[in-house]
């Protein structure tokens, strides 16, 4: 099957009682029994929910893995792979992270005795340099949130390949539309579902999808021992959101594409990042691993001045102000004071997020009215 029928059709069945062609919310706890241990497959909604399942089963097939798990936002995906870990072990992770991400494993996990360093993989030396027997996990993100850099992913994988460490990817920018970890090599991808899958900014929620069985048992115990679990309501969203997956990213592509473009030729305009423009350092890695450039960019002013970011966001008429992204409304979002304020400011502007960056998520809707809409908040 390929990817467009994955999305309507990958591991999904009519519901068996009804016939029912959308799978219908099973909006309960428990499950009957007809004798003590004698059941129709569910027991309890922790432990799996038929709402639930079908999710995971869409996941699944989508990301060409064996197992999904639907949690209750993406950080709590990312919490089961922490929770998987035990105190002395060390974490390799992406410099260039979505802010939640660090500041759980700063603040949480650190605290638990775990060892986290945080290095630019662009450059694979740099993970290669940190390696030693007591890692256990690489996190990688790619395209990064918000300066999208890229990972080249099967590199990092080959670099520990054989070695008992585990590669996972947060793949929430690209979905899987544009890149399939597991098929580079990675053992864990994690989506924060709650942007381009369920795409319509209505649901917060989480994933964790694996190809190996022994994995996959250790991820539900987390799930179901843990208990983040995505409720039936939020995941038939993400279930109906899945659905649309291809036909929204070619719109989001498309537009992202035209706005770098504009921007990079905008006099006010300072660097852009985008990495469907061949200016982008990472270009040829992203043109390899990814099938499009997607619809995130990233920009700041030749002033560098924080008030003409202030000024231009306050300006916007079509995009909104606000955080999130992979909706099909355009967004526009300030890293410093929004997405990124859990990051202390030294580490910001080490990493190159200044005061002055503007993140864009770029929706589906004509691109003559995004276009009008940047060109008046610049003016
Ligand atoms: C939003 C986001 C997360 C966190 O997901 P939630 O659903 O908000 O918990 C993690 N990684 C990336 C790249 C994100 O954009």
């Amino acid at each position: 099957m390929k990817f467009n029928t994955k999305t309507i059709h990958g591991n999904q069945h009519h519901d068996p009682s009804t016939g029912a062609v959308m799978m219908p919310i099973y909006q309960t706890s428990t499950f009957a029994q007809s004798s003590p241990g004698v059941h129709q497959g569910y027991e309890y909604s922790r432990g799996a929910n038929p709402t639930r399942s079908a999710l995971e089963g869409a996941l699944a097939s989508i990301e060409n893995g064996t197992h999904g798990f639907a949690f209750g936002s993406g950080l709590a995906a990312t919490d089961s792979v922490m929770k998987m870990l035990n105190p002395g072990d060390e974490i390799i992770a992406m410099d260039d992270l979505y802010g939640g991400s660090y500041r759980m494993f700063t603040r949480i996990y650190t605290k638990y005795g775990l060892n986290f360093h945080f290095v630019d993989m662009t450059n694979s030396q740099n993970v290669l340099d940190k390696l030693t027997s007591k890692t256990k996990l690489i996190w990688i993100e790619t395209p990064t949130n918000p300066l999208m850099k890229i990972v080249d992913i099967q590199a990092v994988c080959d670099l520990v390949k054989g070695k008992d460490i585990l590669v996972a990817v947060d793949n929430t920018f690209a979905s899987p539309y544009l890149q399939n970890p597991l098929d580079l090599g990675a053992d864990i991808v994690m989506h924060s579902a709650t942007k381009y899958l369920g795409g319509h900014s209505d649901v917060v929620a989480g994933a964790i999808i694996v190809k190996n069985e022994e994995l996959a048992e250790k991820v539900h115990f987390q799930l179901f021992a843990g208990g983040g679990i995505l409720g039936p309501q939020d995941s038939y969203l993400v279930l109906r959101g899945i659905k649309t997956l291809h036909v929204r990213m070619q719109r989001h592509c498309e537009n992202g594409r035209k706005v770098a473009e504009f921007l990079s030729k905008h006099p006010k305009i300072g660097s852009v990042f985008y990495p469907g423009l061949e200016s982008h350092p990472n270009h040829e890695v992203a043109k390899r691993q990814m099938k499009d450039f997607g619809g995130m960019v990233s920009f700041n002013f030749k002033s560098g001045a924080r008030k003409d970011a202030d000024q231009f966001l306050e300006n916007l008429k079509v995009f909104t102000l606000a955080e999130s992204l992979g909706g099909v409304e355009s967004l526009a979002n300030h890293p410093t004071t929004m997405t990124h304020a859990s990051i202390p400011a030294e580490k910001r502007a080490e990493t190159g997020i200044t005061d002055d960056l503007v993140r864009l998520s770029v929706g589906i809707e004509d691109i003559e009215d995004l276009l009008e809409d940047l060109k008046q908040a610049l003016g």
